[in-house]
């Protein structure tokens, strides 16, 4: 915005104070409205559809004060920081100025609006920092107070910060300004994420003596004994500065986040930035909206806080087996106990979200009608406790030893209930059935809980009926039966007595006023009650406050209590809805176990099989085996058939079974045996990136070349069609190429599907030839959607053309030519030769490099007969 000298008093206020906030909208307050100019204007404008004016030819919209919350939320979600700029205090004597100052800052990532946030999704802010050795990464949700850190070391920096963005849909940034200086390809991951706010901070506030201090601070001398040993770690030193970024930004103390999550990527399984997506776990492809994703089939939760670990589960699977076992368990008791999982669902659905109320208490936050939901939610979980007690006497399963996992929820024991307990019945008494979210106007406190609140009440709803005691007294004492209380805005309430009367007045009437008709009087004890009348209603206010402030330290006095409570009601509400969607669906609990193979018998595609009728989706094993003793069984299978056989469904089958397993879910297949997978690849079909402007050959050659270099032999890679994105002949030698890496180097479980028909001549002890099955009948083809073993026969290309009308001389023309073809071809038998040298091992150090083109002539032998 130019700067002017003939700007109005307040457009150079305006200047000023947008000058401190640039990166952010500033609503600038005035009158009942909330003004944007200039720049912020169009933008706001644009993504908001206001209407846009002029103001001397500076362009302004608005929006009225009142409504102001919904546009916030809506320029949140657009990723926007707002700068809410308030009228402070009166214009000063002989100025029409309004003094006005931004009062809050509202981003994306540090919010705990209810209003402004997801109900069922974290919201992540998050910290990056270049260490000499590795790229150190932070998040936190303030929100709920859970707070994680890491480092990717610079070999995979960039796959793993993609990767991450991905899996926790970070909202928000704080980035050191050297790394965005300095690393082109981290700038270029932050960029390419629409709808993120960057924040750059200076450099020399990533400081690992700084960012120590910081965490000391938050969690105290247990984690200084952590911190000793791992001083020199590159996460702390995000981590920390992750810290004093939202001591300035969030402006609150923020005691509910009260651990650090240490991980590394070997707790989790490797899914990519690109085979999350393909995969659709929890959004899907067409319009990245919740629908046909897995997440979707998988949701049964009834409460916000499952729904949030049910999304954080599937986006993290993991490859501990007694932790899955652990899962699998709990599922397992309440899909054997269904009586059980409908009670519970029906108290889950009248919970309200704990987790984000006790942030929310923690930070000072909490109003009326949140202590009034925090009742609501402790009385949901004493019925929660008290069904699974009961489920444990009737049904004698092992509702009581339930094993569940976070630290938090392990430590809801009946010491952590009975505080609760306790919290819950001092609320009820405390607080009123329809409380205000405000501090300002009383309404918080129920009647009968404070003596001295409940006389003020009386005094300030009674106020008629105690003057009219006082009169009847006054009556009796004086035996003036006329006497009367009057009130008038001179002298406030007054006794009136008549000319006739005045004998009978006792001294310790005073006088006021003389008339005509008699005179007027007030007494000590008058004057008294009428201030406690009229003071009675403020009193009420201040002390209302005093009173609902005091019970939210005392819930704030339980807030580990009331995590591990939140903790434990997010695992039980997962477990059920895995319960609840697995009787639905018809799922088995799969068997999980350490061996490099998978054995799925008549598995389905879960997402599919929920949106076709019921008994229509064909079921298909997945059998493969990647054990190196096992030196005949198939590792790899080369999946052929034509367009629409079914073959997309099926590879991505596989990778959605094995990812339910490990996420610790049952699985829609007869059996299952699932050998754990490292990483989980998919790569599939030949997506335009057009965001990164790169074309569609170049981004599947990116993705292959991302798996190639760090799958291993613990790994499942699933490929659709690579190598479909250029020309037919170095296409096929592509897919041939990454088909012999996969055998020989990588060595792990592969699903390879592909057109090019020729690949089914590739040989390999460790390669099988499956297709989809498709007949013909009477000159029609039918898919069967079922896998069989050996390659095609053919691709029906000219079928599909025949189905589709297209003339019947170019089809007897295109019929003509492949015959033609045909002859002249030379059937080659492909032998691939096997390499001496071992698989590659599953490890987080692992970086091959890309195969060299000497090594892929070293494996290749073409023999022709
Ligand atoms: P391809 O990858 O071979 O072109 P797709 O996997 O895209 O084929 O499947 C084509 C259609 O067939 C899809 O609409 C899918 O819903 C349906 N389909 C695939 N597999 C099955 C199955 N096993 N049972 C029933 N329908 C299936």
């Amino acid at each position: 915005m130019k700067t002017d000298d003939a700007d109005s008093p307040m457009l150079a206020q305006y200047r000023r104070i947008k000058k401190e906030h640039q990166g952010d909208v500033l609503f600038f307050r005035l009158g009942d409205f909330y003004e944007m100019f200039a720049e912020d204007a169009l933008e706001v404008s644009a993504l908001l559809n206001l209407t846009l004016t002029r103001r001397n030819d500076l362009p302004m919209c608005g929006v009225p004060y009142h409504a102001a919350r919904s546009y916030i939320a809506r320029l949140l979600k657009c990723g926007k920081k707002i700068a809410i700029c308030e009228q402070v205090g009166e214009a000063a004597k002989g100025k029409t100025l309004i003094e006005r100052e931004v009062i809050e800052v509202i981003s994306p990532g540090t919010t705990v609006d209810e209003e402004y946030l997801d109900r069922g999704s974290a919201n992540y802010l998050a910290c990056l920092f270049g260490a000499e050795q590795a790229l150190a990464f932070a998040y936190i949700d303030l929100s709920t107070g859970e707070f994680c850190a890491a480092s990717f070391p610079w070999k995979d920096a960039d796959s793993r910060l993609r990767q991450e963005l991905e899996r926790l849909d970070i909202k928000e940034i704080v980035v050191a300004e050297a790394l965005l200086r300095e690393k082109t390809s981290i700038a270029r991951a932050l960029d390419e994420r629409r709808g993120i706010v960057i924040n750059r901070w200076a450099d020399w506030l990533f400081d690992s003596e700084r960012s120590a201090a910081r965490l000391h601070r938050q969690f105290g001398n247990t984690f200084a004994a952590e911190l000793g040993k791992l001083r020199l770690a590159p996460e702390l030193t995000a981590a920390g500065a992750l810290l004093s970024y939202l001591d300035e930004a969030a402006k609150s103390r923020i005691p509910h986040v009260r651990r650090l999550t240490l991980y590394s990527e070997n707790e989790l399984v490797w899914i990519d930035e690109a085979s999350r997506r393909n995969l659709e776990l929890l959004r899907n492809l067409q319009d990245g909206g919740f629908h046909f994703s897995l997440l979707e089939t998988l949701d049964e939760t009834k409460t916000a806080m499952g729904r949030r670990l049910l999304k954080r589960r599937v986006a993290h699977p993991l490859r501990d087996i007694s932790k899955i076992e652990k899962r699998l368990n709990m599922v397992d008791v309440f899909y054997h106990g269904q009586k059980t999982l409908s009670s519970l669902r029906g108290i889950l659905g009248g919970m309200p979200d704990f987790e984000r109320l006790s942030s929310r208490i923690a930070m000072g936050r909490a109003h009326g009608k949140d202590m009034l939901s925090l009742k609501n939610a402790l009385s949901s979980l004493e019925k929660c406790c008290q069904t699974l007690d009961e489920a444990q006497k009737t049904e004698n399963r092992a509702y009581k030893t339930l094993q569940f996992e976070s630290e938090d929820a392990i430590s809801f024991n009946k010491t952590a209930f009975s505080c609760l307990m306790a919290l819950k019945e001092t609320l009820e008494k405390g607080i009123c059935d329809e409380p205000s979210v405000l501090l300002t106007e009383g309404k918080l406190i129920r009647p009968g809980f404070n003596a001295e609140l409940d006389a003020l009440h009386e005094l300030r709803d009674n106020g008629r009926a105690l003057l009219e005691k006082y009169l009847e007294e006054e009556r009796q004492k004086t035996g003036i039966s006329n006497l009367k209380i009057r009130y008038n805005r001179l002298l406030g309430y007054y006794f009136e007595v008549a000319v006739n009367q005045l004998s009978k007045i006792p001294p310790y009437f005073i006088k006021r006023q003389g008339l005509v008709s008699g005179e007027r009087f007030t007494t000590d004890r008058l004057a008294a009650l009428e201030s406690e009348i009229n003071g009675a209603s403020d009193k009420i206010v201040e002390l209302e406050k005093n009173l609902f402030l005091a019970l939210r330290e005392e819930a704030k006095s339980l807030l580990g209590e009331m995590s591990a409570a939140a903790n434990f009601i997010a695992e039980l509400d997962t477990a059920q809805s895995l319960a609840r969607a697995a009787a639905a669906g018809v799922w088995i609990r799969p068997t999980v176990d350490n061996l490099n193979r998978v054995k799925i018998i008549e598995g389905r595609h879960p997402v599919v099989e929920a949106n076709l009728a019921r008994g229509e989706f064909i079921p298909n094993d997945i059998i493969l085996d990647a054990r190196p003793e096992k030196t005949d069984a198939a590792a790899f299978a080369l999946i052929t058939g034509p367009n629409m056989a079914g073959k997309s469904t099926y590879l991505r089958q596989a990778a959605l079974i094995m990812i339910m397993a490990q996420m610790g879910s049952f699985v829609p297949a007869r059996t299952a045996e699932i050998g754990i997978a490292d990483r989980i690849y998919c790569r599939v079909g030949a997506s335009d990136n057009l965001a990164r402007g790169e074309s569609t050959f170049l981004t599947e050659m990116l993705e292959t070349a991302a798996i190639l270099n760090s799958a291993t032999s613990r790994s499942l890679v699933i490929m659709d069609e690579v190598g479909r994105g250029t020309g037919t002949r170095d296409g096929l030698a592509i897919a041939q190429a990454v088909s012999e890496y996969l055998l020989n180097v990588i060595r792990c479980r592969a699903l390879f599907a592909t057109h090019y028909h020729e690949l089914a001549a590739l040989k390999h002890p460790r390669l099988v030839n499956r297709s989809l099955l498709v007949e013909e009948s009477d000159g029609e083809i039918v898919f069967r959607r079922r896998l069989v073993e050996g390659a095609a026969a053919e691709s029906y290309g000219i079928h599909v053309a025949r189905l589709a009308g297209v003339p019947k001389e170019v089809l007897l023309r295109a019929e003509q030519l492949m015959l033609e073809a045909k002859c002249a071809e030379k059937p080659a038998d492909i032998v691939v030769k096997q390499r001496k040298t071992p698989a590659k091992q599953p490890s987080a150090k692992d970086s091959p490099a890309a195969p060299s083109s000497s090594q892929g002539e070293l494996f290749l032998d073409l023999q022709a007969d």
